[in-house]
C-alpha cells in the first residue's frame, strides 16, 4: 500500500469517526426524527427520490467498505474508482472517504 502505517492509523481513525456519525444519524432517523437537514448538509450523494435513510445506509455501506480497505492495505484505498488516479495522501487526509478524481467526482459506483 502507497500509504505508511500511521497514515493509515489516522485514516482508519477518521472513517471509524464518520462511520459513527453516519450511525447516529441513521438512528435518529429510524427514531423518527427529522434529519433531512443535517443529512443534506453531509453533501452526500444520493439519487432523486432517495430517502435519509436510505442515503445514510449507502454512505456507511461505502464507509465501512473503504475501512476495511485500508486494514486490509488494499490498494484501491485512495484511488479513483473509474481511472484508478492516485487521489494523494493530502486528499484523502482530508476527505478520508473519497473514491473519485475531479474528473469523475459523482459518479455512482
Ligand atoms: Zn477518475
Amino acid at each position: 500500500m502507497r500509504f505508511d502505517a500511521d497514515a493509515r492509523a489516522r485514516l482508519r481513525r477518521m472513517l471509524l469517526d464518520r462511520g459513527q456519525v453516519l450511525a447516529t444519524l441513521l438512528a435518529e432517523v429510524l427514531g423518527g426524527k427529522d434529519r433531512a437537514r443535517a443529512v443534506e448538509a453531509l453533501g452526500l450523494h444520493a439519487r432523486p427520490g432517495m430517502r435519509p435513510e436510505e442515503i445514510l445506509r449507502a454512505a456507511l455501506d461505502h464507509v465501512e467498505a473503504l475501512r476495511r480497505m485500508v486494514e486490509a492495505g488494499d490498494d484501491g484505498y485512495g484511488r479513483c474508482h473509474v481511472c484508478g488516479a492516485d487521489l494523494g495522501l493530502a486528499a484523502m487526509l482530508e476527505v478520508p472517504w473519497a473514491d473519485a478524481c475531479r474528473a469523475h467526482a459523482g459518479l455512482a459506483r
